[in-house]
This record gives C-alpha cells, sequence and structure tokens, in this order.
C-alpha cells in the first residue's frame, strides 16, 4: 500500500499537526558531515549513545555490515549505549537476543521500547488490562498485562474502556472495519505503542500501526495517544536509565527523520541521521532539503552508523 518513498515521506509530512513540535531549526554545520559514529566518538561531546535498531543495526533480519564495526568502536569507548526502538513485537529478552545474534551485543536492560509505557499509561488512565482491546497477534509481549487483553471481536470489545494498538501484523481490512466501529460506537483512547508511519523493508517499505492511527485520527477525529518515538514520554524513559547524563551530552542515531531526528531533538539530544535504513539511495543534499522543509536539521548526516 505504499508506492515508494516519496508517498511514505507526504504520510510523514500529512502527520506532522500530531507529532511534537521541532525545536527552532539550526544550520546544519559544516562539521555536520561525517563517515559515522567513529568520527563524531573520537570529537568526545558525548556520554551516552541511543541507537534505533531498524534501518540502522539492521534491515529486516540482515544485519547493515558497516554498522557492526561501528558498535564494536561504540563499545570500546565505554560509552553507555541505549537501544531505543518503537518495536511492539518483542520482549526485551528476544529483541536482545536477536540484536546479540546479529553482532550487536546488547543487553535486555539496554533496550527501552514505547511499549514500556503500556503499562502505566493504563495505569494512570485508572484502565484494567481486562478492559482493554488489543491489536497484536498472540502471544504478544509484556504477557502480564497483555494476556488478559481483550481480543477485537470479542464481544465486550465494543464497551471496552481503551485500545493498545501494538502491531500491524494479521492486520486486514476486517480488523481496520472493526476498529473504525469500536471507535465511532464509542470514543476511547487508543494507545499506539509504535508509532512509526512505516518501516523500511529489504524490499519495499511496510506499514506499521502509525499509519492507521494517523488515518483514523484524521477521518474520525480521534486523538491517539503515542508511546514510542518521537513523543517525550519514551525519552524520559531512557534517562531514566542514564542517571547523570545531561541530553545534551547524548547522541541519538536513526534512520528516520520524523522518528529519531525529531524525537532526538525535542529531548535536547545531539542527533545522527543515518542513510542506511529508511533514506537508503537518497543523496545527502536531498535528505538535508528534506529535513529543512519539515523544519529539521540533524546535528550529523552519515552513510550508516
Ligand atoms: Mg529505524
Amino acid at each position: 500500500m505504499i508506492e515508494d518513498f516519496a508517498h511514505a515521506w507526504r504520510l510523514y509530512r500529512a502527520a506532522e499537526t500530531r507529532l511534537p513540535t521541532p525545536p527552532p531549526r539550526h544550520t546544519l554545520p559544516a562539521t555536520g558531515l561525517a563517515t559515522g559514529l567513529r568520527e563524531i566518538l573520537a570529537q568526545g561531546l558525548h556520554d551516552a549513545v541511543i541507537l534505533d535498531a531498524w534501518g540502522v543495526l539492521n534491515l529486516g533480519d540482515a544485519p547493515i555490515p558497516a554498522a557492526r564495526d561501528a558498535f564494536a568502536a561504540l563499545r570500546a569507548s565505554g560509552l553507555a549505549v541505549r537501544v531505543l526502538s518503537n518495536d511492539a513485537g518483542s520482549d526485551p529478552e528476544q529483541s536482545s537476543a536477536r540484536h546479540t545474534r546479529r553482532g550487536f551485543a546488547v543487553a535486555p536492560e539496554e533496550i527501552v521500547f514505547g511499549l514500556d509505557l503500556l503499562a502505566p499509561t493504563l495505569a494512570e488512565l485508572g484502565v484494567a488490562a481486562e478492559d482493554c482491546v488489543l491489536v497484536s497477534p498472540r502471544p504478544a509481549p509484556r504477557a502480564a498485562i497483555t494476556a488478559p487483553m481483550l481480543d477485537l471481536d470479542d464481544p465486550r470489545a465494543m464497551d471496552a474502556a481503551a485500545i493498545a494498538f501494538l502491531s500491524t501484523v494479521g492486520y486486514t481490512e476486517a480488523t481496520d472495519a472493526r476498529l473504525r466501529a469500536l471507535l465511532r460506537h464509542r470514543p476511547r483512547p487508543v494507545l499506539v505503542c509504535n508509532p512509526d508511519i512505516v518501516s523500511p523493508e529489504p524490499e519495499g517499505i511496510a506499514i506499521e500501526p502509525g499509519f492507521h492511527a494517523h488515518r483514523l485520527a484524521a477521518e474520525l477525529g480521534c486523538a491517539p495517544t503515542f508511546l514510542g518515538k518521537p513523543f517525550p514520554g519514551v525519552y524520559a524513559a531512557v534517562m531514566r536509565t542514564l542517571p547523570g547524563v545531561p541530553a545534551a551530552r547524548v547522541l541519538c542515531v536513526g534512520d528516520t527523520p520524523h522518528t529519531d531526528v525529531l524525537g532526538g531533538a525535542v529531548a535536547g539530544m545531539d542527533t545522527l541521521l543515518v542513510q542506511s535504513g529508511f533514506l537508503r539511495g537518497r543523496s545527502g543534499a536531498e535528505i538535508s532539503a528534506l529535513c529543512a522543509e519539515a523544519g529539521m536539521a540533524p546535528t550529523y548526516l552519515a552513510p550508516h552508523l
């Protein structure tokens, strides 16, 4: 359903009214073009590096080869490393095992997900898991909270207090129709644990929960609550795991401007935008122009990690 990069970019631009506002744009500095992470680390400006995974470390199940050496150099630097992911289909242990198998040894405690905010957000809303509808294949991650949730086709779903949207795996026209019927019957919080609109696949571009959430928002007037990047809550969560580190001494690496650059910039961090994922095949000049038209400027731009 996503035709090409230009289509995906238009979708992100159209969603900007529901995304955080970028901080005042600064000109891409002359030093902003980097060959990769090692060159940036050599400047000694950072105490911690937050890595996006998909499009930075891997594309599909395949590791991005150049990222392995950069990751090894990052580990050798001794800086704190976190992976900040919008993946809402894995538990930290599964994700850690996958990254490690691909050549990126990351401990479960070093991974922060938007999905981590689901339980506290439901608690804030006063909604029990048993009164929340789950949009995800089963078994879903975070079983303690997702296992008791209602399936979309459960008769009790019609009046459930909230909807947790984790994954588009298995999402069909029928899923979409049922979700719309629920929201027309009774507006209620929709917690979107993966705000990404698209994700780059080894071949083509896939649709993620953010795609449907923004469409529902535009067409039904509902206001989804986004729990992952680029929204501030998940950055506060990752910073709680980095006590004593100021945001200005954090480098945030990612492949998607409206996810990784926007979120990192709003959180007051430096950002490294890599061309190995969503932006593959685009020139540096084209990427700078695209970011500028969206009011964003990554601190650094590099071909890969
Ligand atoms: Mg990514």
